[in-house]
């Protein structure tokens, strides 16, 4: 059985800046990320209730604010995950080490990267076989990679992940703790778009049964990451970076366009 915390009408403190949140919208727990190919589920029933902060533009919902990590692998984390993210096994992480061997490779001796929220290790796998002398997965979810990682790396991933936090504020800093300085976190999530106020709940990226329940606009990205020392910039509206001193492997990106 699904357990929501019930909704208040009353505004409560938006997670990142906390200015007043005043319920803004509404989707069925099935509600999936409109991926091309993703299955269309049935509708369960249970409305999940957003927010959407008055100052910083953060949606979020509140409604999973009282789950444990396995209420979370009981209810979205689980053996029906896969049918509404089928990037996440092999895709996407192949891609994303793809990625970062194409902007930092030719740094790989000097780097200790890990990958936060990394799921199988798929993309250290790869970093690894290309030569990349330190790269640990951790993601608190899957239980080979569930143990925190020891010290501190210069190059942090995170992809795909924050939107995914219930505390933001709390994950962000569990990011930085690993965080060497200088050091740099490339990451991904995808920001409201320019007509958010035409789409609101229909924006596709809204998904609780992908887990998608923290969607920041750029201000909520920029202020939760200063709530730990860090300066954020970004490529594009998906794939970003923030530090709080840039490393030198890190300066060749300064004004440039990557992805
Ligand atoms: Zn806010």
């Amino acid at each position: 059985m699904l357990s929501l915390k019930p909704a208040s009408t009353e505004a409560t403190p938006c997670k990142i800046c906390r200015q007043p949140a005043p319920l803004f919208g509404l989707v069925d727990f099935n509600r999936n990320c409109q991926i091309p190919d993703c299955v269309k589920l049935p509708l369960t029933g249970t409305p999940v209730y957003h927010r959407r902060c008055s100052a910083c533009g953060f949606l979020f919902t509140d409604a999973f604010d009282d789950w444990s990590p396995d209420d979370f692998k009981t209810h979205i984390y689980n053996g029906g995950y896969l049918a509404v993210d089928p990037g996440y096994q092999e895709a996407r992480p192949r891609s994303n080490a793809g990625l970062v061997q194409q902007v930092f490779g030719a740094h790989k001796a000097t780097l200790r990267v890990l990958d936060f929220g990394g799921g199988n290790d798929v993309l250290c796998a790869d970093l690894r076989a290309a030569g990349f002398p330190v790269a640990i997965t951790y993601d608190p979810f899957v239980p080979e990679y569930a143990k925190p990682p020891e010290g501190k790396f210069n190059l942090v991933t995170c992809f795909e992940t924050l939107e995914h936090m219930p505390d933001p504020v709390a994950g962000i800093g569990a990011v930085v703790a690993n965080l060497a300085d200088p050091g740099l976190v490339l990451f991904s999530t995808l920001l409201q778009p320019q007509n958010f106020d035409q789409l609101g709940m229909n924006w596709w990226y809204v998904g609780p049964r992908n887990g998608h329940i923290s969607m920041f606009s750029r201000d909520a990205l920029n202020k939760a990451w200063r709530v730990h020392g860090c300066q954020t910039g970004s490529f594009n509206d998906n794939l970003h970076v923030a530090f709080r001193t840039m490393p030198e492997f890190a300066k060749h990106l300064l004004g440039r366009t990557v992805a």
